[in-house]
């Protein structure tokens, strides 16, 4: 694969130094310790998720089926964990299986049960091939926190009603692990005011699995509100990787 030139490693460099930073300094003032980081690298190219790699960066994140997969085939990268963060197809749930670390998008039962049987053969075909197989694969229910009367459209997620029910079937699959509760804030809202919300329903998960305490809430916009109110897991596109090339 091409690898990157030294003025795009530079600028990959100093743009995570400042995101770095600003977590840290987010943390340190909300009293709490630093999230994990998950740079987003959708639209870029497999040669900056290389960059990162060598930079450190261990999480990354991606929202399409097909470019992940590629990318992930791509990237020879030791230990690095992919993160899927988009809306996914039941019938993708075969790719993602091969390759996903964890899915913050999980928004309804018929995706939970593809995503367990996608693991479960993905699986099998690894014992035939005698290679180890997959640990489960951390899910994060992701919700929708626009206020119930709110028009705007909506930016993915199950209604928070039905949490309870998307975590208790995650629970009953050995290839599944329920990480916790993903969100992204809604238009035109102050986002620590939907934040709390999300912490608030983290909460409620707790209190019936406790295990399953992670939150993935906060992208380059909002990642200090995102922070004040509990993230775990940041999501960070952009203010790491540059403005998203218009064609992806
Ligand atoms: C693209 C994306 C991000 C990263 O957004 P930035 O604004 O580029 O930091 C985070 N979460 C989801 C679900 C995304 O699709």
């Amino acid at each position: 694969m091409s690898s990157t030139s030294p003025d795009r490693a530079l600028e990959l460099a100093q743009r995570l130094a400042a995101v770095k930073t600003r977590i840290s300094d987010a943390a340190a003032s909300a009293g709490r310790p630093a999230p994990q980081l998950i740079v987003v690298t959708k639209y870029f190219p497999a040669s900056d998720v290389e960059a990162l790699w060598n930079l450190g960066v261990r999480d990354v994140g991606e929202n399409k089926a097909q470019e992940a997969e590629a990318k992930a085939a791509d990237c020879a990268c030791a230990g690095l964990n992919w993160h899927f963060i988009g809306q996914l197809q039941t019938n993708k749930a075969k790719s993602v299986a091969k390759y996903a670390h964890a899915v913050h998008s999980v928004d309804r039962p018929g995706l939970v049960s593809a995503l367990a049987k996608a693991m479960a053969g993905e699986n099998l075909r690894r014992a035939e091939a005698g290679v180890p197989g997959r640990g489960p694969l951390e899910c994060f229910v992701q919700l929708d926190l626009r206020p119930a009367a709110d028009a705007a459209p909506g930016r993915g997620g199950a209604k928070p009603a039905d949490l309870t029910a998307l975590a208790d079937a995650v629970s009953q699959h050995p290839e599944l692990r329920l990480a916790g509760v993903m969100a992204v804030a809604p238009l035109g809202e102050d986002p620590g005011a939907a934040f709390g919300r999300l912490q608030e329903l983290s909460r409620v998960l707790v209190s019936r699995y406790p295990g399953a305490n992670a939150i993935s809430a906060g992208m380059s916009q909002d990642l200090e509100a995102a922070v004040q109110h509990g993230a775990t897991h940041l999501r960070i596109g952009s203010d790491v990787l540059g403005p998203r090339p218009a064609v992806g």
